[in-house]
């Protein structure tokens, strides 16, 4: 017998022709078969641009007063553009990647490796696509770019690809530390005011529970109130972090270092404080070990520190399988980091408030039109792709910095 293979799929193609011998046979295939569309590659330009933030924003790493906004666009062979978003933290190695080492291994390593090959989108959130586990901000960028592309090509928007289901989310905001309890408390009066109906307040050793208690007792108690602690304590302090139980916190995130593993299960166990796990799940893998162990009960995930939109949506799928609560995570990004943001967190199962407040809450002016927040909440974007694109005004600037890495 001979088996011709003359058979054409066509995206969700549920009929196919073939010829054996001189008959030709109409079969109906009993399951969906999908072509991935795949982009080829015309050009890739890097383009940095200095962004001031709107006020210092002070962690337990630092103060971060300004940073320096790296934009990846991509153009494919048919003229379609896609922007993506480094957000790596300029300054500081966050979990091992500097803003420095992540667009230098996007220009040395990921770049040649994107450009050799016929890119599908949904392939590349696959271990090994990248060859390598590390550089999680650098390969979310270039690889959001090219879901922004993907969904541009495809005359939609990024929450419809990805299978979002909310218009408009209701978003929190992160209040860092100052030098008075005072100017805390202030600051999340003014957030409350301004229409934020969730504040994250960063705390450290000396930093903590007088805050909460203040900043609690003017906020009233039913007010959404979490701590983020980015790996400042040690076991030592369980006891001490267990008072927070009597500040209604909904959670405490990332109170020891990424790798302490076991003192987050520690507090976990004792059940008086959620403990929210951030630095320490970058990957599904993680994500499953961690709730295996007991680690948490809530987890943070940001597209960029996982990797990519496309591990993001997986490990969102994951917690939403096991009834995990979980959260979008924000990195300062500017407009196209938060546009994307905003379409992963109007997926079905992130169960709690995200932080990806207002543009300005973070810079005096934003890459592109400004996020709005009305009533508590920010729409996601409607149009193709992210749904943004950098203002011209702003491209057009001597300030900013374009680098042609790759023409065909
Ligand atoms: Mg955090």
């Amino acid at each position: 017998m001979r088996i011709r293979s003359d058979i054409t799929l066509h995206r969700r193609a549920e009929l196919v022709l073939f010829r054996v011998d001189e008959c030709t046979y109409l079969v109906e295939l009993r399951f969906w078969s999908v072509i991935l569309v795949t982009v080829q590659i015309d050009r890739i330009r890097l383009v940095t641009v200095p962004v001031e933030l709107s006020a210092p924003l002070r962690t337990s790493d630092g103060i971060h007063k300004s940073r320096e906004a790296t934009l990846i666009e991509i153009t494919d062979s048919q003229g379609y553009v896609g922007w993506g978003e480094n957000v790596a933290p300029t300054g500081v190695h966050y979990v091992g990647e500097s803003h420095q080492d992540s667009v230098q291994t996007m220009r040395d390593q990921f770049i040649p490796l994107l450009v050799s090959r016929e890119v599908a989108v949904e392939e590349m959130d696959r271990n090994g696509w990248w060859g390598t586990e590390a550089f999680n901000f650098a390969k979310h960028a270039l690889e959001s770019a090219v879901w922004d592309l993907h969904a541009r090509k495809e005359n939609t928007s990024l929450k419809n690809i990805l299978g979002g289901q909310l218009d408009s989310i209701v978003v929190g905001v992160v209040v860092g530390m100052s030098d008075t309890i005072d100017e805390v408390v202030a600051e999340c009066v003014q957030r409350r005011n301004e229409g934020y109906r969730r504040i994250k307040i960063k705390i450290s050793p000396g930093h903590d529970i007088e805050v909460v208690r203040q900043v609690r007792a003017v906020l009233g108690d039913e007010y959404l109130l979490q701590v983020d602690a980015n790996g400042a304590y040690t076991v030592e302090h369980i006891e001490h972090l267990n008072q927070l139980d009597a500040f209604n916190v909904q959670f405490i995130e990332q109170p020891f270092a990424h790798d302490d593993i076991d003192s987050h299960i520690a507090l976990a166990r004792q059940g008086r404080v959620r403990v929210c796990m951030d630095e320490s799940i970058s990957s599904r893998k993680d994500l499953e070990q961690m709730l295996d162990l007991g680690a948490c009960s809530v987890v943070n995930i940001k597209p960029s520190r996982v990797g990519g939109i496309g591990e993001a949506v997986a490990m969102h799928n994951i917690v939403r399988a096991r009834g995990v609560d979980a959260w979008v995570g924000g990195m300062l990004e500017t407009g196209i980091g938060r546009a994307s943001c905003l379409a992963v967190a109007s997926l079905p199962g992130f169960t709690m408030t995200p932080d990806l407040s207002a543009s300005r809450r973070y810079f005096a002016r934003d890459i592109t039109d400004p996020f709005e927040m009305h009533d508590g909440e920010i729409r996601v974007p409607k149009g193709p792709g992210i749904g943004v694109v950098p203002a011209p005004d702003i491209l057009a600037s001597d300030a900013i910095r374009i680098e042609t890495v790759f023409e065909r």
